[in-house]
């Protein structure tokens, strides 16, 4: 295989090689289950409890706020339904949105089958959630509102702020899923305020199969596993050590470099931009123009599907993502595309470029080389893209 270029780093971050140094004990002679008595087991568990502060201090949470989980997808279910299960006695009802990640969006769901309403709040053109029909949407049995800190496919991010305060004007608890913002931007969860929040490994240069849910002291929350009395009786289960040490390390270093790897990165993602721009006519840049993640740049080309754009850009040895394939088996645009209401025939020809600490400008470089030519052939293929401009059709996007 020849090289390969990643601009997919929202699905994934490679993982950093110190962070692997510092898991590989973990996986060799620091076996030990943190559990036992004896003293080797006794280290381990101190060695646990020190990435729990290292994860701690990246999000200036209490060690004791957080539990350590299998990653993004359960944190965000064990705050959703851990909080509707613990309160269904006073609540019966969720707010979220349109936008949220599916780890979210399917918890909620199937908590429709336990007989909670759930409301999904809609979002601008930018992304941006509309707090009017929030504070409309807010019940006497209202138990949580989970709204993500910042979009995966878009970049936008939410002002959560202003939602916990209207949240907590009517004592409900907020969740935010912010596994695209923890070790990008700085978060403090005394400042954002919210009372629970997810992080993963993997999006921050950590292994995969582990992340944390942060719950603040106090708050109510049904655990999801039942077992052994691990993570003070919220997440049974042997610990992930090296999960969780290389998770630990991961905010340590993502701690020492935010600010500098925001620099690099946001220098690459906007040059990579302003050349799509210039070389590539009918392009669209989709999320808020200030208030979006700055490793991430999600354009819709009009006239083609971003699967094909996909297809060709890997035989570059280009790694990006498209709207419509996460839903992998269906051709429908993402649903965080049609809640931003574009058209059906846009929102197909989207491409996601998201960007980490390890890229060049040797992958910018070569995406700017190949994606005016693919995009010129798909075009001149398309049925879509008609001679005066492209071809629209009559459903609207919702
Ligand atoms: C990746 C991602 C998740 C899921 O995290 P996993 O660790 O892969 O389960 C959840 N929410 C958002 C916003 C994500 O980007």
């Amino acid at each position: 295989m020849g090289r390969i270029y990643y601009l997919d780093s929202n699905a994934t971050t490679p993982l950093d090689p110190q962070v692997r140094e510092a898991m590989a004990p973990y996986l060799a002679e620091r076996f030990a289950n943190p559990s036992s008595i004896y003293k080797f087991a006794q280290e381990v568990r101190g060695e646990v409890e020190a990435a729990r502060e290292q994860v701690a201090q990246l999000i200036n949470a209490a060690p004791e706020e957080v539990i350590f989980t299998s990653g993004g997808t359960e944190a965000d279910n064990t705050a959703v339904k851990g909080v509707a299960f613990a309160l269904r006695d006073k609540g019966r009802h969720i707010i979220t949105s349109h936008i949220e990640h599916h780890a979210v969006l399917s918890a909620c769901q199937y908590l429709e089958g336990f007989g909670v309403e759930v409301t999904l709040l809609p979002v601008d053109r930018y992304g941006i959630v509309d707090l009017e029909v929030l504070k409309k949407a807010i019940r006497r049995d209202t138990c949580l509102i989970t709204v993500m800190h910042a979009n995966n496919e878009i970049g936008t991010i939410e002002p959560i702020e202003a939602i916990v305060q209207i949240a907590h004007e009517h004592g409900i608890y907020v969740h935010t899923d912010a596994v695209q913002t923890v070790g990008k931007l700085p978060i403090d969860v005394k400042e954002l305020g919210v009372d629970l929040l997810s992080l993963s490994g993997h999006k921050i240069y950590g292994p995969k199969g582990i992340g944390a849910l942060y719950v603040r002291k106090g708050v109510k929350m049904d655990p999801l596993l039942h077992g052994g009395h691990h993570e003070r009786n919220r997440r049974a289960g042997t610990e992930n050590v090296p999960g969780i040490i290389g998770l630990g390390k991961a905010a340590e270093i993502a701690q020492a470099e935010l600010s500098q790897n925001e620099r690099k990165i946001r220098v690459l993602r906007d040059r990579l931009e302003q050349g799509i721009l210039e070389r590539i006519p009918e392009v669209y840049v989709n999320g808020h123009p200030e208030k979006k993640l700055f490793n991430t740049l999600n354009c819709c080309l009009k006239g083609i599907e971003g699967e094909s754009i996909l297809l060709n850009l890997d035989f570059e040895g280009v790694c990006a993502s498209s709207g419509s394939a996460c839903t992998s088996g269906s051709l429908d645009p993402s649903h965080v595309l049609l809640a931003i209401d574009l058209p059906h025939e846009v929102a197909h020809g989207s491409l996601r470029l998201s960007l980490n600490k390890f890229n060049t400008d040797e992958d910018v470089d070569k995406v700017l080389e190949v994606l005016p030519g693919i995009t010129e052939r798909l075009r001149g293929m398309s049925p879509l893209w008609g001679k005066q401009g492209t071809k629209t059709r009559s459903e609207s996007a919702d």
